[in-house]
């Protein structure tokens, strides 16, 4: 199972980091075991200072595909779901700023917060979902799928366009500005629509 992440895919997010809009999708991968285990706390790292929270509508992949038109990207996932991509945002910079690769600052072991999933039936409009993030009970990111650059559809075209799509892979589909560190004791929870996802203490 691989888990494909979008970088840059709201403004405002775009915005809050100084980050230029790209003119494609920004993509990276998590590997496997950067999935946090169900009901486990996620634990800051040694290696980083400064580790942000990302919340992030999820989709399941459910069938294998390869150049995925994205009028026919409904037909490979049913599923949907709500997740953190944690980043650590000092490792990032410095990576970023020497011209290297992120997979040290997204990949790590716990990066990857992945919540109930719940069908894509349930929801009258795929490109209208309201989500958030609460940390401590307070609302922290506060998103509208409506408000990406590449809708779902046509992330799933552009990214089946360099890697097969497997059954049991992830779209991670980016954060909505309001990203900030997490501290020992924070307690995050995700809501999507009037639901909670997930939740988790951070250690
Ligand atoms: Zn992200």
């Amino acid at each position: 199972m691989k888990i494909i992440c979008i970088g840059r895919n709201y403004t405002a997010h775009i915005e809050e980091l100084k980050n230029e809009k790209p003119a494609d999708p920004v993509v990276f991968i998590k590997p496997d075991s950067s999935v946090l285990p169900k009901e486990q706390d996620f634990y800051i790292p040694e290696f980083s200072k400064d580790v942000h929270y990302e919340v992030e509508v999820l989709v399941k992949i459910k069938k294998v595909g390869k150049h995925i038109e994205a009028k026919f990207a409904p037909n490979y996932y049913d599923e949907i779901g709500l997740g953190i991509d944690f980043t650590a945002r000092d490792l990032q910079q410095s990576l970023k700023e020497k011209g290297l690769p992120w997979e040290k600052a997204k990949g790590f072991d716990g990066a990857a917060v992945i919540g109930k999933w719940v069908p894509k039936t349930n929801f009258k409009n795929l490109n209208d979902l309201n989500f958030s993030l609460l940390k401590n009970n307070e609302v922290v990111q506060k998103g509208n799928t409506g408000l990406m650059l590449w809708k779902i559809d046509e992330l799933i075209a552009y990214v089946s366009t360099f890697f097969t799509l497997k059954k049991g892979d992830i779209l991670f589909t980016g954060t909505p500005a309001g990203v900030g560190r997490v501290k020992t004791n924070d307690y995050l929870s995700g809501m999507l629509e009037d639901v909670e996802m997930f939740h988790l203490n951070i250690k």
